[in-house]
């Protein structure tokens, strides 16, 4: 049974590449999908190319799915294709001679039908191949190729029988045996003479390895499915006989969809995986960011700092505004760079932040950088404003004070010190209980800008604190 294995730096995440030189896996976290036209991608901590595991990893055991290949025929095209089979056994008793061949033929689309549908389950495609494949003529040669399958066992048969009994009943019951197979590898190569190659059946039944003995339980389980619910009878009536073809036709699809998933559950072990690349459209500019996230992950998480913000500053010179590459190159600079570096970074940083309004994340990054930087001080004033005006809605009332101290002086010029201050006053009132300072500020505003708007609020505010003062005191 293979083992789930994940993502090195991702426990949740399956893995679905390998490097031989590091003993490393990664899932498509650490090696993010490649626009088309890229070569096979490259180990970011030793440059070595990576093998490619396919879905293997990935896929759900099947045993863990049963819900999902009961419900694989109730769709569109195979509803469609059961009630056309449907249908035509209702009418082949009164076409006379021709009823056998229409049986037939019905038997042959069937067949067909239904390895192609293993074949599209095998891509990991869940929707069932169109009426217009099922009747197409091109594919029909697989209904000869599982009939010569027969034929070929046979004939074997016969003469292995030559050999004495132990010889026949052991090659029965690995012909018994090897039949999903021997059809899951029709329905995938296509080729008769690999279906009927004992050598390659017994290669695809050691790939999959005890869960080949419970798919073939559960392939026994449903070839019953039919007669148990309908029970023997007889003298079938009409209805009888159009409900168990559409029954016959519903669980063998639900068998065949169970092997298709096997051969993409097993992908790694039966040498498929690299042919089932299912490329997602992703864009070059998607893709350096992705990369240069993944890897400067890796690289972080390894010790190699001065890499990872190599490999970030290279993404953020065509995409300088992504919030996440800005992030990123923070956090890096966080751990290595100098507080000039830091200082001037962060203070870009939050201006972006601040532009596309996350004021409280922006906020958030002033807090940190403080924790290294204890006198940090963003340069402008309306960045003090705004991030002060963030930290109190938190009610984060001394960094948002710290940021407004002394704004008069310092931006003696900047149009929202009204606005600032009547904030600083009601901080101070309010979380800090410092009544007496907040009419300070609140006279301040009165008296320096007597036409602002900020004015009148902070006259009714200095009016509310007046009264409030003598019942308190
Ligand atoms: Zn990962
Ligand atoms: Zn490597």
């Amino acid at each position: 049974m293979s083992e789930a294995v994940h993502c090195h730096y991702h426990q949740n995440n399956a893995a679905i590449w390998h490097c031989e030189p590091c003993q490393k896996h990664y899932g498509d976290c650490c090696i993010p999908n490649m626009p088309e036209g890229y070569d096979e991608p490259a180990c970011t901590l030793c440059s070595e190319q990576v093998t490619y595991l396919g879905a293997a990893h990935t896929a759900e055991p099947f045993w863990l799915i049963i819900n999902k290949f009961f419900t694989y025929p109730v769709q569109l095209a195979s509803l469609s294709f059961l009630m056309i089979s449907v249908v035509i056994g209702f009418l082949a008793p009164y076409t006379g001679p021709a009823a056998p061949i229409l049986s037939l033929v019905m038997m042959a689309v069937l067949i067909k039908y239904s390895l192609q549908i293993i074949e599209s389950v095998s891509f990991g495609d869940w929707e069932p191949p169109s009426l217009e494949e099922a009747f197409s003529a091109d594919a029909l040669g697989l209904f000869f190729k599982q009939i010569a399958i027969f034929i070929v066992g046979g004939i074997a048969l016969y003469f292995i029988s030559s050999l004495g009994w132990i010889a026949f009943f052991a090659a029965l019951f690995f012909m018994l045996l090897g039949m999903p197979a021997s059809t899951m590898i029709l329905a995938r190569e296509q080729s008769l003479f690999s279906a009927v190659n004992p050598i390659k059946i017994a290669f695809v039944m050691a790939a999959i390895g005890w869960p080949y003995l419970l798919l073939y339980f559960f392939l026994i389980v449903l070839s019953g499915g039919p007669a148990y619910f309908i029970g023997f009878q007889l003298e079938p009536s009409a209805g009888t006989v159009a409900a168990s073809s559409f029954l016959g036709g519903y669980f063998s699809f639900v068998m065949y969809a169970m092997m298709g998933y096997c051969l993409y559950q097993y992908q790694a072990a039966l040498g498929y995986a690299a042919e089932m690349d299912d490329y997602e459209e992703v864009s070059e500019e998607a893709y350096r960011k992705n990369k240069a996230l993944a890897d400067s992950l890796i690289l972080m998480r390894e010790g190699r700092e001065e890499e990872a913000l190599k490999a970030v500053k290279g993404a953020l010179t065509s995409a300088a505004s992504d919030l996440q590459l800005n992030k990123r190159f923070f956090q890096l600079l966080m751990l290595t760079a100098t507080d000039e570096v830091l200082k001037k970074f962060a203070g870009k940083y939050t201006q972006r932040l601040l532009i596309v309004r996350k004021d409280h994340e922006a906020a958030d990054i002033y807090l940190e950088v403080r924790k290294r930087i204890k006198a940090y001080m963003p340069v402008t004033a309306s960045d003090r404003f705004k991030l002060a005006k963030a930290l109190s809605e938190t009610g984060r009332a001394r960094e948002a004070l710290r940021l407004l101290f002394n704004m008069h002086k310092t931006f003696p010029d900047f149009a929202g010190i009204p606005e600032a201050y009547l904030l600083v006053a009601k901080m101070l009132s309010e979380n800090l209980n410092n009544d007496e300072q907040a009419k300070v500020y609140l006279d301040y505003i009165i008296k320096k800008y007597p036409d602002s708007k900020k004015a009148e609020e902070a006259t009714v505010f200095r009016h509310v604190l007046e009264q409030l003062t003598p019942q308190t005191a």
